[in-house]
């Protein structure tokens, strides 16, 4: 890459450019300059537009296994340089080393998968229609084809991840890709790109764009980008789909996470798993993940046990400076967002909440919070705090605690500690989620399964296999007279 003198630059049809604004990128911990970035003018968008729509009938005939090795080649060199690409991530989102490690082993499995996946997708099908008298003689023959040219918009959270959730299902089906990085996190995206012109793949099937926002709806509505694929806040995705309504259109949003401990959980052995696990990821990311535990639902039974031993977990994190792999707990992204999250902690309190621990700020950290009693209609109560804080709510019976879970307007996961098989199933056929995670928090995601939100936690699935279908449809091509 450029070094930090110069602006990096984008990625625009598979070749490097330059564009005429730039934008500093800091780190949220101690405000130090980690880069400049160049961002595009309005005729390289158009370029880079064009030509993904020039390039998508070439991409998509070009052969599984091309586009498999420019996969297994991104998956070989991210895992090479997995140490500096996560510093990367630490230093431009704040992520401590720990998180940002495991985020990059996700990133090599998801340019893995999608390897394998792009050698046996598109294998065709074939049936004959001859069950119906007016089938006779023919055969039904389907493959799938790309729609065309995927917008890729990607959030701050996961900076390399989540861009690769976009990139790596695209170059599996063969349909040209434009990613939009986040602008407080871009240097990621703009890696992948510097590993993507390692490939042979075709110019113009790929281009990494930090297009500002004010300028976002103009390509939204591009009329040569059928797919949208967005991972963000429910605000910016529903207003998407809004301008964009014929448009195929995935969206993945926030969620308020739930993990829901039931009565039979109440050993304590069981307490301290469900605590250690609650404590942790509710404050991995600094709480700046879509499923991290915002909300602790647990049975009367077992509640005055498991409390202590959360808030014992939550003071034991180690908050402080991302790159000291001993720190659990870095800052949030900015420290306006951490602002945010104090003032929506403040007006649970002065709405009757107590603060079992937690509840302070500096710069843009913010303690590990733990909350009870939160009124159901403060913003705390009802919105994605995307904080370190959660709020602990007794209930009782498994019944009032899947109501208790599915009182919110997002629905992306839940966890369920329980032991009772029969009441996980139960849940799973309850709770208004895209998923439920038996024995753990809901904070769990593999990339090779299908992960996505109910109710306003949004539509479509990702996961590289799902993407995959996503971007694709079947035609079907009839055979007569066999
Ligand atoms: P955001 O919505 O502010 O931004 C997301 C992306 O959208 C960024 O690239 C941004 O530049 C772009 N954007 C902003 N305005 C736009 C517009 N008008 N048109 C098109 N694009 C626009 O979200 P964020 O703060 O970066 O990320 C945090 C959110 O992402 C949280 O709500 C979190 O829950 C959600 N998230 C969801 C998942 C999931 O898989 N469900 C995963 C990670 C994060």
């Amino acid at each position: 890459m450029t070094t930090a003198t110069s602006p990096h630059a984008f990625w625009l049809a598979g070749r490097q450019a330059t564009g005429e604004a730039t934008l500093d990128v800091t780190s949220p911990w101690d405000g130090r300059h980690v880069g400049s970035i160049s961002l595009p003018t309005a005729s390289q968008v158009e370029e880079a537009v064009a030509a993904a729509a020039g390039v998508a009938d070439e991409f998509a005939a070009t052969p599984a296994h091309v586009r498999a090795a420019a996969l297994d080649h991104v998956t070989a060199r991210v895992r090479e340089r997995s140490e500096e690409i996560a510093e990367l991530i630490s230093a431009e989102n704040g992520k401590p080393m720990k998180w940002a490690r495991g985020e990059v082993g996700r990133c090599v499995s998801v340019f893995r998968w999608a390897a394998d996946e792009a050698r046996r997708f598109n294998g065709g099908d074939a049936q004959r229609l001859d069950s119906d008298a007016g089938g006779t003689g023919r055969l039904a023959y389907t493959r799938r084809f790309p729609y065309g040219p995927v917008l890729g918009i990607a959030p701050f959270n996961f900076p390399l991840n989540l861009c690769a959730h976009k990139v790596a299902p695209a170059i599996a089906v063969g349909t040209p890709i434009i990613l939009k990085p986040a602008p407080a996190t871009p240097l990621s995206g703009l890696l992948i790109g510097e590993l993507l012109a390692e490939t042979d793949l075709p110019a113009g099937s790929w281009s990494v764009l930090p297009v500002p926002n004010d300028r976002m709806p103009e390509l939204v509505q591009d009329e040569r980008l059928p797919i949208i694929s967005f991972t963000g806040s429910a605000p910016v995705g529903w207003s998407i789909l809004d301008s964009a309504p014929r448009k195929r259109v995935t969206l993945e949003l926030g969620g308020n996470g739930a993990a829901i401990v039931l009565g039979d959980y109440s050993s304590e052995a069981d307490l301290d798993w469900a605590a250690q696990r609650i404590a942790t990821f509710s404050n991995y990311q600094a709480g700046q993940s879509c499923i991290s535990v915002q909300r602790v639902i647990a049975d009367a039974s077992v509640y005055d046990t498991l409390v202590p031993k959360i808030v014992t977990a939550i003071e034991a994190l180690r908050t402080g400076d991302p790159s000291d792999p001993a720190t659990d707990v870095g800052p949030l992204v900015s420290e306006d967002a951490a602002k945010r999250v104090e003032s929506w902690v403040d007006e649970a309190v002065a709405r009757g909440a107590k603060l079992l621990t937690g509840g302070k700020r500096e710069g843009a950290t913010y303690a590990p919070t733990v909350l009870e009693n939160v009124a159901a209609d403060t913003q705390i109560g009802c919105e994605e705090v995307f904080g370190p804080v959660m709020s602990l709510t007794k209930v009782d019976g498994e019944e009032e605690a899947f109501a208790a879970a599915n009182d919110s307007k997002y629905g992306l996961q839940a966890g369920l500690f329980t032991h009772d098989i029969q009441a996980a199933f139960r849940a799973h056929r309850a709770l208004e989620m895209g998923g439920v995670i038996v024995g753990d928090v809901p904070s769990y995601r593999a990339d090779q399964m299908p992960y996505g939100g109910a109710k306003q936690s949004g539509v479509g699935r990702e996961g590289v296999r799902f993407a995959m279908e996503d971007y694709t449809y079947e035609r079907v091509m009839v055979l007569t007279g066999l």
